[in-house]
């Protein structure tokens, strides 16, 4: 996240047009890696986990820390930064990123953001709207650069597709904000949130290791793909969110554990 003062407030399409160019040569090279707030998705931590060879406990301990948003009381992992006075980020050297074929959604998008609202579709349901905007930090000289994108040639080159399939689904919880009442998540429910959103090994073993499997009902081929595929995981692990968090009834206890409750 970068300080809202340089955020611009104009929405950009994908056929928006821009000049930017960001290399070595440029004298603000790296200046865009400290001092700021990296929020991760799910798909980013498994991207760094795995370049790392790190677990994602490990990872998520050495790499980041916990916030918790105030409008919708989510609790995000963000990227740690140095302690150091200019809160460097702790891939990056003067030669740059040392993660950059891995590096987050958000790292990729700068300069530009991306945003998403709620908006009414043409059926009346509701629907996502995804949307852009610049980021034009005083620091930054990519602006100043010939070289002409357009933020769909731009979202391309920075390979940002991928990241965005992946994350859709998790990102379209976070517009629970506007929904009425705006529920508080408790404390419990917010380290489900987490565990489900980033901690994908011991997401794991919560599900093989405790009652989970015992309790809902899950068709066997979902099992499988779960156990053996982390990126089925994480897309599980949204589901298992929305259960938490009494969105949608994505999951389904099993009618002998309903039944044996009843006669309780
Ligand atoms: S500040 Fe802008 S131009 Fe400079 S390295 Fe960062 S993204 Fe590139
Ligand atoms: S992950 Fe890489 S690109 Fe992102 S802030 Fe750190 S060094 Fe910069």
């Amino acid at each position: 996240m970068r300080k809202m003062d340089f955020v611009e407030t104009t929405k950009l399409s994908l056929n928006a047009e821009f000049n930017f160019r960001c290399h070595k040569g440029i004298k603000c090279f790296t200046k865009c890696c400290s001092n700021i707030e990296i929020l991760l998705t799910p798909y980013d931590v498994i991207r760094l986990k795995n370049r790392l060879g790190l677990s994602s406990g490990e990872f998520l301990s050495r790499y980041t820390t916990m916030k918790i948003d105030e409008k919708t009381t989510h609790p995000f992992a963000m990227l740690r930064m140095n302690e150091d006075e200019g809160k460097t980020c702790l891939f990056v050297t003067p030669e740059g990123c040392t993660v950059y074929s891995d590096r987050p959604a958000n790292c990729r998008y700068y300069p530009i953001g991306q945003g998403t609202l709620k908006v009414e579709g043409k059926d009346g349901k509701p629907k996502d709207d995804e949307f852009y905007f610049f980021i034009r930090e005083p620091h930054c000289y990519g602006y100043h650069e010939k070289k002409g994108w357009t933020v769909a040639s731009w979202r391309e080159d920075q390979g940002v597709d991928l990241y965005d399939t992946m994350n859709r689904e998790w990102k379209a919880l976070q517009l629970r904000k506007n929904l009425p009442g705006h529920p508080e998540l408790d404390p419990k429910k917010q380290m489900q949130f987490y565990m489900a959103s980033y901690d994908t090994d011991a997401f794991r073993k919560f599900i093989f290791e405790s009652k989970f499997l015992d309790v809902f009902d899950i068709d066997k081929e979902t099992v499988e793909k779960i156990r053996n595929d982390e990126i089925e995981l994480m897309h599980f692990g949204v589901k298992y969110i929305k259960y938490v968090m009494m969105l949608e009834e994505t999951l389904k206890v099993k009618e002998e554990v309903l039944k044996a409750r009843e006669k309780k």
